[in-house]
């Protein structure tokens, strides 16, 4: 970067020669003026224009005296302005350089630290948690030390979020960030992973005893009750422990034991510390399988998609289908999504799972498209992965990859996830539908969002939860649910469509409603691609 002085001097040059070139035509015109009056002033007292005319009148007229003078006045002064403005402005240049400078640094790391850092809490994130635990290891390998890993997760944190809104959820999210904060030394790291786990990197412990200390000094940090708005409340916290190098000598490796290990503190009610021990149970066995084996069947075709048709209630043509995936387990055999999404939202595999997802939903759409049958596929995607920054990008790559049209697809998030960040999903929803990609609101019902932010969203379709349709025959509040959400999608300019439909008395019900379209196992329940086209083909909800 060109230092300060050189921007001045540089610049004063550039702005000096500018002005010595006008001062230059000024001498220039002053010089002909000269000649142009001594000749007619000798002109006109001689009667001709020779030597000696000229001679005399330079010599007898003062004026010309005076006007001899002008041409050096006017490259004096020429000189003196141009410095002048040469040295003013390049001064002011300089001064708006480095307000500049300092403006884009301060952006800069404003940038930075919105990418490594969680918003809410202001603590780092899971990607910065992952550079420091990876720098920790380097050094504790070097001296040969052993560091430890917590994490910790909030036990009920979903009823507070759900039953006092989700502005409480995120007061009760910072007091517990600054208490966090506040019980650990200055070298540990306090670090948000997700909603509502935290975790807490130790880099240099003595003895492992160390960390069981820091562990208890974080629960009884919990132990004094929250105050939010002006409500009190008692909360929980289990903690999962894991140390290095006993454990595992990588990242993921840790932070994966760290999660079997919060999951079995998460089986006993209370504070609740538990050091990872593959022996401990069979759950955790099977868990721990599963967290090992999740990133190769996502990378060597051990996941599989099953499709759920979305009718058209007027029509009764199917009309789109839902993505839904499955781990063909070669020991578990047929796991169904309950058992291995939260997996993957806990480690970071969550990304490479929904890509992998898109992609093939994406491939079986064009398929179908080839055959003839033009029908809409919906994935499932958890707001972290909506939240990455690429991912607008990287669903174009893929809609061009498979050469869909955008409108084909539809993006079903939950109504829960995003109410985590308003403005930012906001935002990125309406990338998304500018783009063309159609979103519907899973789960509706469940998650408490306001009728104004809901009102901003770019949504195509509101999804009503199938707790709500499944129950609405036998249940009035049920009912009441299903018929206001329908009027509510409608009055919104959105399709509403229930999911859970198991049975024709619930379609019919929802015929007279005016619902438009129905999902669930009276209609067919997930089934495979093949099983799909001849649905489309030959059925009750063909297409044909
Ligand atoms: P969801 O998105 O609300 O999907 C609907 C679930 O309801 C599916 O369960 C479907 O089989 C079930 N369902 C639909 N109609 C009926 C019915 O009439 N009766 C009954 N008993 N069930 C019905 P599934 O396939 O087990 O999926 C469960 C959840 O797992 C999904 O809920 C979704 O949240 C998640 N999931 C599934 N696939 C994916 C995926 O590819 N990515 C992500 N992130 N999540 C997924
Ligand atoms: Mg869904
Ligand atoms: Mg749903």
């Amino acid at each position: 970067m060109a230092s300060t002085i050189q921007i001045f001097t540089e610049f004063s040059r550039a702005l000096r020669s500018t002005v010595t070139r006008q001062a230059n035509w000024g001498i220039l015109l002053a010089i002909l003026a000269v000649i142009a009056s001594t000749l007619f002033v000798a002109y006109m007292s001689a009667g001709e224009l020779s030597i000696g005319a000229i001679g005399e009148a330079q010599r007898k007229n003062y004026a010309l005296w005076v006007l001899d003078t002008m041409p050096v006045i006017f490259g004096l002064w020429g000189q003196y302005i141009g410095s002048l403005l040469a040295f003013e402005a390049g001064a002011l240049v300089v001064d708006q350089t480095s307000k500049l400078r300092t403006q884009t640094e301060a952006l800069e790391v404003q940038v930075l630290h919105g990418s490594t850092y969680d918003r809410l809490t202001d603590l780092p994130n899971r990607m910065l948690f992952h550079d420091r635990v990876e720098q920790a290891i380097n050094n504790a390998k070097r001296n040969q030390e052993i560091m430890a890993l917590l994490v910790l997760d909030m036990d009920e944190f979903k009823e507070v979020n759900n039953t006092l809104g989700h502005f409480s959820g995120d007061m009760l999210l910072k007091q517990l960030a600054s208490r966090l904060r506040a019980s650990v030394r200055e070298i540990d790291t306090v670090a948000r992973l997700g909603a509502d786990e935290f975790a807490v990197l130790l880099p240099e412990i003595r003895q492992k005893d160390d960390a069981i200390h820091v562990a208890r000094k974080l629960c009884q940090a919990m132990e004094r009750e929250f105050i939010l708005g002006g409500i009190n409340l008692n909360m929980l916290m289990s903690i999962g422990v894991i140390f290095f190098p006993e454990h595992g000598g990588d990242v993921d490796t840790l932070l994966q034991k760290a999660e079997v290990a919060l999951y079995l503190a998460k089986q006993t009610k209370g504070f609740s510390i538990e050091v990872y021990s593959p022996e401990n149970d069979q759950h955790s066995t099977r868990r721990l399988t599963l967290l090992g084996e999740l990133r190769q069947a996502i990378d060597h075709g051990g996941l599989l998609l099953h499709y759920q048709p979305k009718v058209d209630i007027s029509s009764h043509r199917i009309v789109a289908v839902e993505s839904l995936v499955r781990w063909q387990h070669p020991q578990y055999g047929m796991l169904p999504p309950d058992e291995f999404i939260s997996l993957a939202e806990r480690t970071g595999l969550i990304r490479p799972l929904t890509y992998w997802v898109i992609g093939e939903a994406l491939k079986q759409c064009a398929a179908w498209q080839t055959h003839g049958f033009t029908i809409d596929v919906a994935v499932n995607v958890p707001v972290s992965v909506l939240l990455d920054s690429t991912f607008p990008e990287r669903l174009e790559a893929l809609l061009r990859q498979h050469r869909l049209a955008a409108g084909r697809l539809v993006v079903e998030i939950t109504e829960s996830s995003l109410m985590e960040d308003q403005e930012y999903a906001l935002q990125l929803l309406s990338h998304l539908s500018s783009i063309g990609v159609r979103i519907s609101i899973d789960d509706f019902g469940t998650g408490y969002s306001s009728l104004a932010y809901l009102r901003r969203l770019p949504v195509s379709e509101i999804k009503i939860d199938q707790s709500f349709v499944m129950g609405m025959l036998e249940n009035e509040n049920d009912a009441v649910i299903v018929h206001a959400t329908i009027g509510l999608a409608h009055n919104l300019g959105m399709t509403a469509i229930a999911e859970g439909v198991a049975e024709a008395a619930i379609l019919k019900k929802l015929t007279v409603w005016g619902c438009n379209l129905a999902q669930g196992h009276h209609i067919s329940p997930p089934v495979d691609g093949k099983a799909i086209t001849q649905l489309l083909g030959n059925s009750e909800w063909r297409m044909h």
